[in-house]
């Protein structure tokens, strides 16, 4: 069977070399040593600073809405969001008790449209929280200008964008926060993990204490917190990851650039930013209706080959949201979308011909 995507699985010697210090040190969690280097190599990595490492990319949203002072549970609050992601975007503010008011995408790029959000902003209005979807950059300037015009929060959901730059810096670098997934299908993971980054050192500093229940010290419990820490397997994990990243990428981009070629003309792809260098992570392609992406689908689920319906549906439909307006363009895309089949060591020819053959044959059937 050929999934969506696999886990990237390192080396086994080089992670055996960071479990091994593991064992020296009997220190598996609470900020231990593997923790701490992996922070600083996501850092210099990246080309970031206050990058705060936690247990996954859900809670990663959460805390940066608590440490930028958006939780919702005090008075009505509301953030501006997309409804054309991951279902966590949205619920991971709805558990923190901000309503999410969905602004719908741009056509081409299926990032938010920024100029559909002035219209979204009420008094409730606290946050917006763009996501660069399938890695693509958001129009991040113009965001930015709104959110200072009214005194919004902005907190990117980068969890595609792991190593995209943008203007020839680190697209995390925009926002208030920006924060990354590290779960076992995105293009670096932990096996379960996220990072905030953020663009205040006080920010990085109050989410420290919320990731460890609040506690400062021995005796010492500062504020209300949780328990978001990462552990050291995880950040093992991470390592070895983070060693072998340059063949994982380069792996991603030539099967990338093959999709691109064999179906030129066939479907629509997104349309990257300018600005943005891309990471190859997903290859999303929509197909001229909902029909179409269906029988493409069935047909390649008959070879074995198992394409996903990302994102699919538009989470305006969700039951728990009060904002259940239709979104025209992402309810569209949602329709006709599926992410073909990308992973370093995917034997891509199999691939190929049966999607090319698949669409050969739905054009032929309507003529
Ligand atoms: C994967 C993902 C998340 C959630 O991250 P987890 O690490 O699985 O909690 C959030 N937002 C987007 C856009 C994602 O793709």
């Amino acid at each position: 069977m050929i999934p969506v995507t696999k886990p990237y699985l390192p080396n086994r010697e080089r992670l055996d070399r960071y479990i091994d210090g593991i064992y020296e040190r009997a220190w598996l969690t609470n900020n231990g040593e593997l923790v701490k280097e992996l922070t600083k190599r996501l850092e210099s990595y990246l080309s970031v600073e206050n990058l705060l490492l936690v247990a996954n990319g859900t809670l990663a949203l959460q805390i940066a809405y608590r440490a930028l002072g958006i939780s919702g549970h005090v008075e009505p609050t509301e953030a501006i969001t997309t409804p054309f992601t991951f279902v966590a975007t949205a619920s991971s503010l709805k558990w923190e008790g901000i309503e999410p008011i969905f602004v719908d995408i741009n056509q081409n790029t299926w990032c938010l449209d920024p100029t559909l959000i002035e219209a979204a902003i009420t008094p409730n209005t606290k946050a917006i929280v763009p996501v660069h979807v399938f890695g693509n950059a958001c129009e991040v300037e113009k965001i930015d200008n709104i959110a200072r015009k009214h005194q919004l929060k902005v907190i990117y959901d980068a969890s595609h964008a792991f190593g995209v730059n943008y203007k020839g810096e680190s697209l995390l670098k925009h926002g208030d926060a920006a924060t990354l997934s590290f779960h076992a299908t995105k293009l670096f993971h932990t096996g379960e993990g996220g990072a905030i980054i953020f663009k205040r050192k006080e920010d990085l500093e109050r989410a420290k204490k919320m990731i460890n229940f609040g506690i400062t010290g021995p005796e010492v419990i500062e504020g209300l917190g949780i328990n978001a820490k990462m552990n050291e397997l995880q950040a093992a994990m991470g390592l070895a990851v983070l060693d072998e990243i340059d063949q994982n990428l380069s792996a991603r981009k030539e099967i990338w650039t093959e999709y691109k070629e064999i179906l030129k003309g066939l479907v629509k792809f997104q349309d990257n930013s300018m600005n943005s260098t891309k990471n190859y992570s997903y290859f999303p392609a929509v197909f001229k209706s909902k029909e179409v992406a269906n029988k493409v689908l069935n047909i390649l689920m008959e070879n074995n080959i198992h394409p996903r319906r990302y994102f699919y549906p538009s989470l305006e439909t969700l039951t728990y949201v009060t904002d259940n307006n239709r979104k025209i363009v992402s309810h569209g895309i949602a329709n006709k979308i599926l992410c073909l089949p990308i992973y370093p060591g995917l034997k891509i020819d199999t691939v190929k011909e049966s999607i090319y053959k698949a669409i050969k044959h739905i054009n032929q059937e309507k003529k």
